[in-house]
């Protein structure tokens, strides 16, 4: 008999569930319709009725140790609460764990969607060599997970690895946060066509603003690739949310000296865009980095068990399976907060 965890990706738009091994081998995945947008009850329905369906297919060769569910929004860690979430209006202060496991009968851990990204890239992404990383996810916002030691790094109250609020332009566009200027407001997807819609309106964009038209959906992705076309105030849009993460990862660096550093989400596919700027702001910024940067056309993927002596920038490589592999590490760690 394997041993295997559900890992459970309950996204903005819809739900998708997976079952891997201890090995990290995927056995079986779900996406559902479901739209969250229906309703917690609903959504917690069909959560267990998938989770059920996908275990008594695995239960003649497998057991189950336990469910790990990457949640968008404040966790109460200790209680598995659900405590705010901007994605999922009328959760507020649910108890997801208790309520899953009361409905299931098994183990149920819940933890913030960038987290268990973060963990989903250290135990089977681009941070499998490294001990200690910090993922960036560059989505809708700029989430981020912290993991030191193989596990997630929650702060006090599980609201540390929030590295989409730290500040990279002083006086810059406002945030949801109260504060101006986050990562998130430069780096993000939203920020990206913010920043386009500025460019075109200012009239500065005649490329951007014909694409505009006509495209049905005036993308992020759209933009990446008119910069990549040549188009130069789509180059500067790229170029400045390069310098917004490089700003944030000297930061980051300067702080922690951890090894690995993983830029993940959307936006991470515009990295032949962003990158450069990114690298050149990183360097110029951040002594640490410069101290500890890996030498040109250095092979930093594989340090034969050694201890890495090398600051890596790096994209993911999950996808979007990142979140749901994480999830269903997290009832494979015994690294949680204690329960009450
Ligand atoms: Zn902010």
């Amino acid at each position: 008999m394997t041993t295997f965890a559900i890992g459970v990706d309950l996204g903005g738009t819809n739900l998708r569930i997976a079952a891997v091994d201890g090995a990290g081998k995927m056995l079986g995945k779900i996406t559902t319709s479901t739209e969250v947008a229906r309703g917690r009850d609903l959504v917690i329905d069909e959560m267990c009725g998938a989770i059920e369906t996908i275990v008594d297919k695995l239960s003649a060769t497998g057991v189950l140790a336990g469910i790990g569910i990457g949640v968008p929004g404040i966790i109460e860690m200790q209680t598995g609460t659900l405590r705010d979430s901007p994605n999922l209006p009328g959760w507020h202060n649910y108890p997801v764990r208790d309520e899953i496991e009361r409905r299931l009968k098994t183990t149920v851990v819940l933890e913030n969607d960038a987290n268990v990204a973060a963990l989903g890239e250290k135990w089977l992404g681009a941070a499998t060599a490294v001990d200690d990383m910090i993922m960036l996810t560059l989505g809708t916002g700029v989430g981020g997970g912290i993991v030191l030691g193989g596990k997630i790094w929650h702060g006090m109250t599980g609201m540390a690895g929030e590295p989409g609020h730290i500040n990279v332009e002083p006086n810059g566009h406002p945030c949801n946060c109260g504060s101006r200027g986050c990562l998130e407001q430069i780096a993000s997807a939203t920020a990206v066509r913010r920043m386009a819609s500025e460019a075109i309106l200012a009239g500065t964009a005649p490329h951007m603003a014909k694409a505009m038209q006509e495209s049905a959906e005036f993308t992020a992705k759209v933009i990446y690739e008119l910069a990549m076309q040549g188009d130069a105030p789509a180059q500067e849009i790229f170029q400045r949310v390069g310098r917004a993460l490089g700003t944030a990862l000297a930061d980051l660096v300067n702080i922690f000296n951890i090894p690995m550093y993983v830029i993940g989400g959307g936006v991470a596919s515009a990295w032949d865009a962003f990158a450069p700027s990114m690298m050149e702001t990183l360097r110029k910024n951040s002594f640490v980095y410069r101290a500890t940067a890996p030498p040109e056309n250095a092979w930093t993927g594989d340090m034969n068990g050694g201890p890495p002596r090398f600051t890596v920038i790096s994209q993911a490589v999950l996808g979007s399976d990142a979140g749901l592999i994480g999830a269903a590490r997290l009832p494979m760690l015994s690294s949680h907060p204690p329960r009450i």
